[in-house]
């Protein structure tokens, strides 16, 4: 779907008239455009609190990506991708400061109290003009609810207003700011949220706060096809969002098996046939449904390792005017069907070690909105769904959620003009996302170096201002 203003004000004349008038000037955002380019490309000023236990992990993991480390203190460290192979020398503050940055990160697992909060004003003070466009900031904390002492507690949960304010502050440079909650101990799990947050696969992600835990050993991946051999269940994959989602995993590696109802059959199959994945025809609401598709899998594969349960669907109405079946309907695709899903596909032993499941919530669900009690009640239905299961899968599983904002897809093309435009920029970023944004965020909970990331609703919502 196309956003005209986006195009028109990115052309000089359209900039001009932008400014003048005090419109909002968004920046075209980058994306993936080869999994094998480098996850950040210039260079990445690292800084640490004192005691920050997340800093040698940070500078192995930019080291790892062709980085060459300068050690200005024994805290702040610049990466610089440009320039593969130079010997580390000390970073010399007053020149290498003017330079332009690709990516700001704080390790500030070390704020023990409020006092402590001065690191993060000397850190970004001086840099955070230097961020060029769609350029990344990555804090890494703790979450204040496993702090024994309360000023710690205050210094961490702390970090959430920072970031958040943050992400408002360098929106309009297509740029995006973001919070990484490291549990104790799982510095080896930061390694695939570190890549994606400061990559172009979350280009429409800014102001969230992701939980990394300990997790089953995160394995070596080929970070080009990092699901190779998994076999992935896609609902609602014959358009939209699902469509990419299916793409994307398979781009990634995997082996999709795409389901629609029986009338998308034609574009479903167009869809897997473009990627050798497998097409099944099923209503998920259907009594059936479970047995069907856990037959299908068992059938064909034996087991599956990612489960999406994106098919969904909006019956809006206000809450006096609606027939009962749009609540019902409403309620079935959105969240009674993903949990039957999961519970066949358990009962029958064929979700594989380290499998994933992702559902798809909605930042209508976490704001509530108008004329759409029915899609809120099962969005925000399918959040308490995930942070129960989270806490009781084994055998590596894991279970996470995205909660798309305003995505460029048909069910967003049918709205009234005013809503549309509105839902595009009330954003940081003053755009909606494409499919491929939402289907990112989900091929980086199905990597199998995410293995500690459990439980989470990330929003890819460009930093939506609808929600809390
Ligand atoms: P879409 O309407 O384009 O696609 C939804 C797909 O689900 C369709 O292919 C449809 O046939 C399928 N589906 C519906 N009912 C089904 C059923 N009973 N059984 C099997 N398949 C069924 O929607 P989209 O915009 O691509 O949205 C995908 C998901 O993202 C949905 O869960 C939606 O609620 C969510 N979402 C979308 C947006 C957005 O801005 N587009 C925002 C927030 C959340």
């Amino acid at each position: 779907m196309s956003d005209l203003y986006l195009r028109l004000v990115n052309t000089p004349v359209g900039r001009t008239a932008a400014q003048s008038l005090g419109l909002p000037a968004p920046a075209p955002l980058k994306r993936l455009k080869r999994t094998d380019q480098p996850f950040i490309e210039g260079k990445v000023l690292i800084g640490a609190a004192n005691g920050g236990k997340a800093i040698a992990t940070l500078g192995s993991i930019l080291g790892a990506s062709a980085a060459t480390l300068h050690h200005a203190s024994e805290s702040n460290r610049l990466a610089d991708s440009s320039k593969a192979g130079n010997k580390a020398r000390p970073l010399d503050l007053a020149s290498d400061i003017n330079q332009q940055f690709s990516a700001l990160v704080f390790d500030a697992t070390g704020l023990k109290g409020p006092a402590d909060l001065r690191a993060l004003y000397d850190f970004f003070h001086p840099t955070i003009k230097k961020l060029g466009s769609n350029a990344r900031v990555l804090v890494i904390g703790q979450n204040p609810a496993s702090c024994r002492k309360a000023p710690q507690a205050a210094a961490q949960g702390a970090l959430e207003g920072f970031v958040r304010s943050v992400g408002k502050e360098i929106g309009k440079k297509g740029s995006t700011a973001n919070l990484l909650w490291m549990a104790p101990g799982a510095e080896k799990q930061l390694d695939s949220s570190v890549r994606f947050f400061l990559s172009a696969r979350s280009a429409y992600v800014s102001g969230q706060v992701v939980k990394v835990g300990k997790g089953n050993a995160a394995p070596a991946t080929n970070p080009v096809a990092p699901l190779t051999g998994k076999v992935a269940l896609v609902t609602g994959a014959s358009r939209g969002i699902g469509a990419a989602i299916s793409e994307t995993l398979a781009r990634d590696g995997a082996t999709v098996i795409g389901l629609d109802i029986p009338p998308a059959m034609e574009e479903l199959e167009k869809v897997t046939s473009a990627i050798n994945g497998k097409a099944l025809a099923c209503d998920i609401t259907d009594d059936k449904a479970p047995k069907l598709i856990a037959d299908f899998i068992e059938e064909h594969f034996g087991g599956v390792d990612l489960v999406i349960h994106n098919a969904g669907i909006t019956r809006d109405k206000t809450l006096g005017n609606m027939p009962e079946h749009f609540w019902d309907m409403t309620i079935a695709v959105n969240l009674t069907a993903e949990e039957l899903i999961d519970e066949e596909l358990a009962k029958r032993e064929l979700m594989k070690e380290n499998g994933r499941i992702v559902c798809i919530s909605s930042i209508s669900g976490i704001a509530g909105n108008f004329g759409q009690t029915n899609y809120s009640t099962a969005k925000c239905g399918v959040i308490g769904y995930v942070e129960a299961m989270a806490r009781q899968l084994k055998n590596g599983i894991t279970i996470n959620a995205v909660a798309p904002g305003f995505i460029e897809t048909r069910m967003t093309a049918a709205m009234p003009v005013t809503i549309r435009e509105a839902g595009r920029r009330m954003n940081s970023l003053s755009q909606g996302g494409q499919p491929v944004d939402v289907a990112e965020a989900i091929a980086w909970y199905c990597s199998p170096a995410s293995n500690g990331v459990n439980g989470n609703v990330v929003r890819v919502c460009g930093q939506s201002l609808i929600g809390k």
